[in-house]
């Protein structure tokens, strides 16, 4: 029987990594649902709702009704991409820039209204692993299976700057841990559906772990 298996936890833990390798161990859909969120920034920016840092709540929820965000499975990555208005932005979504302002937008209730229905009806059918913030809280507090994710701060600072990095990007590590620090904040103390571990999620600190490892504790959890 295919459950729904939500994956919640800190930025930059690595939920992604780990829940693309469950949902293809498992024959089931990934779904990032950060990158809708960072989807909608994105248009924000490019459409003016953004300026100088500045999240125009009011003119992100006027833009909402225009923003199209659909996933498209890319056999080469092995994952689906996130496509706004019929363009892949899975490289665009990534940047500090966006980064910097998605904690705002992800704070405005029309947005998370929008989002949320959009990640129960892709999960209808379970079969599903969704990594987020509020997946085992609000979006489907009837998971069969629940994991909140941790680590360091420096390690997930760390492993954020050498991606970036090698992407090319001029960042510095400094740059990147106050980002980590500030989302981490923001999303927990945030009025709507704070990031929060569900009462029956399992912890899993993987600061010190390969994703191998990481495997090797999924599938004694997936048999429990
Ligand atoms: O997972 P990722 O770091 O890409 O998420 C980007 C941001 O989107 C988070 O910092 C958070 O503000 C927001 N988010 C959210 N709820 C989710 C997923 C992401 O609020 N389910």
């Amino acid at each position: 029987k295919k459950i729904v298996i939500a994956i919640d936890g800190f930025s930059s833990c690595g939920k992604s990594t780990f829940a693309k390798a469950i949902a293809r161990r498992l024959g089931y859909i990934f779904i990032d649902t950060g990158a809708m969120y960072r989807a909608v920034t994105l248009y924000a920016l490019e459409h003016g709702a953004i300026r100088s840092g500045m999240v125009d709540e009011e003119a992100v929820v006027r833009l909402l009704p225009d923003i199209c965000i659909d996933f498209r499975f890319n056999p080469e990555r092995g994952a689906s991409d996130i496509y706004v208005d019929g363009d892949r932005v899975e490289g665009k979504i990534r940047t500090i820039e966006v980064s910097n302002c998605v904690s705002a937008v992800s704070s405005i209730c029309e947005v998370r209204a929008k989002l949320v229905a959009m990640q129960q009806q892709m999960g209808r059918r379970r079969g599903v692993v969704m990594d987020g913030r509020d997946i085992g809280t609000t979006v489907f507090p009837d998971a069969e299976l629940k994991i909140f994710m941790t680590a360091r701060p420096s390690v997930r600072a760390r492993r954020r700057y050498d991606e970036l990095r090698a992407k090319g990007d001029e960042v510095s590590y400094e740059e990147i841990l106050q980002n980590v620090l500030s989302r981490d904040k923001a999303d927990m103390t945030r009025a709507i559906s704070p990031l929060r571990k569900a009462d029956d999620a399992v912890v899993l600190d993987n600061s010190c772990m390969t994703v191998a490892e990481q495997m090797e504790w999924f599938e004694k959890e997936f048999r429990r």
